[in-house]
């Protein structure tokens, strides 16, 4: 069986790395490298990560292909503070006793908020929150103060405007944001990457870098066409590895149609990467909710488990390029920010910065959409969409592409044996 992977992320270098074990597989990437999203670029002589990544404890799925690569030896887990910083005060996140300390809510409502989160931490099944909005669940269950005050600035930096983002999206941030303790794969994801791709050459799958898919059309008897700029090539079936709003600019009117793809806005997102000149706080996830900035920032400081002195400052946009009158308002944004986190930071001590930006890197997990995603999986026979594939792994993370490519795997090998 011919099988064409489009897109040569985590995601689709994870499909073929175990369909090449079994099928003839093709690779198709529009850019001249693999990784996407987790590849790294140049900041004077360092090669680091666009996007910082790091793993849980319960990342069980990559931690396992890490480990069958020979990587385990790169991969760490070390001890990190996650704080957030209320108007130049420190809360360390990852201590419930901190949560004793919050200010601006009353004890009743500091109790209710503490055994919500206890809840969250033993349910397992997030998707049956779905049908509610994030706000009406934290309102319902702690009060409308503590999700004015704690849970709206973190829906706020990441969708702006929250009113349709699901139950569902922060009942999975909150099951992950509890950990004090994060894996890094030393050098980032790079060595993995190559790995990856070396395995998959090695198993004689093809990776075809600088081949940007145009189309994807569906013959009479069963079989699928790939569109290049310059070739047309038939294969069994396609594995698409690229964001569903992507898959449906390939597809002609009729295959949509039976796709059914749900509609939902995309996040784009963007990152300023900056090297200082001397470390800047201890704590390493720090979110800054202070009154006198526009928006609240997020930033990974790295120094404390690299010793770089790297800060990572992500932005996230809904559907929207950011333009350069935006990129130096960010700027500006996060030079307050840092100086919130050190009181004696100044803009000297930034040595080298960088942008990067990315269009449709995650969907918006809106009300109810995750309920027609799961409709849509298996619509089409021999296009599979791992995107779409939701279980109890909700939020886009290297581990639920790796979950989600064994899932394809599973689901062609009982075709292919049927
Ligand atoms: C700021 C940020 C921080 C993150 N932090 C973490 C983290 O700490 N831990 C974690 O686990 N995850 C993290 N993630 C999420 C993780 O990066 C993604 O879930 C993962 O990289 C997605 O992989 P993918 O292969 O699905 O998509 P992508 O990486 O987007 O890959 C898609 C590929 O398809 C290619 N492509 C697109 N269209 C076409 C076409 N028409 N023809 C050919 N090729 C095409 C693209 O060039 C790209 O290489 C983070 C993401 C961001 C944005």
């Amino acid at each position: 069986m011919k099988i064409a992977i489009i897109g040569a992320g985590i995601s689709g270098l994870m499909c073929a790395y175990r369909l090449s074990k079994k099928f003839k597989v093709s690779i198709f990437e529009r850019e001249n490298y693999v990784g996407g999203l987790c590849s790294n670029i140049s900041l004077d002589n360092l090669r680091i990560e666009k996007y910082n990544h790091f793993f849980s404890r319960q990342d069980s799925e990559i931690i396992k292909v890490i480990q069958d690569l020979g990587l385990a030896n790169s991969l760490s887990f070390k001890k990190v503070m996650q704080a957030s910083i209320i108007d130049g005060e420190f809360f360390d996140m990852s201590r419930i006793f901190s949560l004793l300390c919050l200010p601006g809510v009353s004890i009743i409502e500091k109790i209710k908020l503490a055994v919500f989160l206890i809840n969250v931490s033993i349910t397992n099944d997030g998707l049956r929150f779905n049908s509610q909005s994030a706000s009406e669940w934290i309102e319902n269950n702690c009060s409308k103060n503590v999700f004015d005050r704690y849970f709206k600035p973190m829906l706020e930096f990441k969708f702006q405007n929250y009113a349709d983002v699901s139950a569902s999206y922060l009942w999975a941030r909150i099951k992950e944001g509890k950990q004090n303790e994060i894996g890094v794969l030393s050098g980032g994801m790079e060595g993995l990457l190559s790995a990856l791709e070396n395995k998959i050459r090695q198993s004689g799958a093809k990776i075809k870098l600088s081949s940007t898919i145009r189309g994807i059309e569906r013959t009479k008897n069963n079989k699928w066409i790939l569109q290049t700029e310059d070739s047309l090539s038939e294969f069994d079936c396609i594995v698409c590895c690229i964001s569903l709003k992507e898959v449906e600019k390939l597809c002609d009117e009729e295959l949509k149609n039976d796709l059914k793809i749900p509609q939902t806005d995309y996040l784009f997102a963007a990152s300023y990467i900056i090297k200082l000149k001397k470390p800047l706080s201890a704590g390493y996830w720090l979110f800054i909710n202070h009154k006198s900035n526009g928006v609240p920032n997020i930033i990974i400081n790295t120094s404390a488990l690299t010793g770089d002195n790297l800060v990572y400052c992500p932005v996230y946009k809904r559907a929207n390029i950011i333009s350069e009158t935006e990129k130096e308002n960010i700027f500006k944004d996060l030079i307050c920010a840092l100086k919130n986190i050190n009181p004696d930071f100044d803009q000297t001590w930034v040595e080298k910065k960088v942008f990067c930006q990315d269009t449709f890197v995650e969907p918006v997990l809106m009300n109810k959409f995750i309920d027609q995603l799961v409709a849509a999986v298996g619509r089409v026979q021999g296009l599979y969409l791992p995107d779409a594939i939701y279980e109890r792994h909700l939020l886009k993370t290297v581990n639920t592409q790796a979950i989600r490519a064994q899932l394809v795997f599973t689901k062609i090998m009982e075709g292919n044996l049927a």
